[in-house]
């Protein structure tokens, strides 16, 4: 097996790069896209893809998808994407008012002020990207590729997957596992406990025979399961201060504002889509916590209010 490894420019500042893999195992395919079209042409230019077969996707995110429609239209390259990740984007596309309704739904639940929230929308990357989504042409997985197994690992998103290759001992990890940020969880419908199911995917793949890890951001690295490790203990840690935040009925947004992010930053210092991603990844923790029987919630004046 041979695989190219590039390291694609992106336009989210806080991440710089998202990366693309050419996988060769008598399947000749590509592993995710970057951004946008930039994106596509700086793979392009580094990248022989003339004998690319097809392009699977880890998950739906614009930093993955952004370039595929490009290959799709360009080149006339099919794109693969799991069956759930699917069915959000083509529902999400079929009924955006309904999406949008419930995510504003959802903020407001949440606490965050009226302000804030059409900000936060209109930062939204599912509904800043929505013409994007849909004009791309995409198809569902249905099949392995050479020398791979396909697991799915729900919780980055609805439907994220890994790639694993038993007999080379190594994953393509998307944003499932990255090795110096922890990837972000959020909320895409609020019954579910999307950290539940992201806890449940690490626990899941925890055991696999992996000496590489290929991850979608970020440098390469080996210690696979002392790195799923770190994860769960930061989850751990922060449902610990959240607990400690919890001594009275808060928000999720009064908590939101009260957690110390990475690298000791406060949320009243982040941009529109920061904010965003700290009240929903705040949201995913109290959701997995109330489950868990460990804090209790009430409704007040349509705002969720929690405590220990
Ligand atoms: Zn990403």
């Amino acid at each position: 097996m041979q695989i190219k490894n590039l390291e694609v420019p992106i336009e989210i500042r806080a991440l710089r790069t998202a990366n693309v893999y050419f996988i060769d195992s008598n399947d000749k395919f590509i592993f995710d896209t970057g951004m946008s079209e930039n994106s596509y042409k700086y793979i392009k230019s580094n990248m022989n893809i003339n004998d690319i077969d097809y392009i699977i996707v880890s998950h739906l995110h614009i930093d993955h998808l952004g370039g595929a429609m490009y290959f799709n239209r360009i080149n006339n390259i099919p794109v693969y994407i799991s069956k759930n990740d699917y069915n959000y984007i083509k529902n999400f596309i079929k009924d955006n008012d309904f999406y949008f309704n419930s995510y504003k739904e959802l903020l407001k639940t949440g606490g965050v002020p009226e302000m804030l929230i059409n900000e936060i929308l209109n930062s939204h990357p599912l509904i800043k990207f929505i013409n994007y989504y849909n004009e791309l042409n995409i198809k569902i997985l249905d099949f392995t590729p050479n020398n791979f197994e396909v697991i799915d690992v729900p919780g980055h998103s609805p439907g994220s997957i890994v790639l694993y290759s038993k007999s080379e001992k190594l994953l393509f990890s998307g944003d499932h596992i990255l090795n110096r940020i922890t990837p972000n969880i959020s909320v895409y419908s609020k019954d579910k406990d999307y950290l539940g199911l992201y806890i449940n995917s690490l626990e899941k793949i925890k055991n696999l025979d992996v000496q590489t890890v290929y991850p979608g951001h970020g440098e390469i690295f080996h210690n696979y399961q002392e790195r799923i490790n770190e994860i769960l203990k930061h989850h751990n840690n922060r449902i610990d201060t959240i607990l400690e935040i919890l001594k009275s009925w808060k928000s999720p947004y009064e908590v939101a504002s009260e957690i110390e992010w990475s690298k000791g930053r406060k949320m009243e210092t982040m941009n529109y889509m920061e904010k965003n991603f700290a009240i929903m990844e705040t949201m995913a923790h109290l959701i997995y916590m109330h489950n868990k029987d460990l804090i209790k919630m009430s409704i007040n004046s349509g705002v969720n209010k929690y405590i220990i």
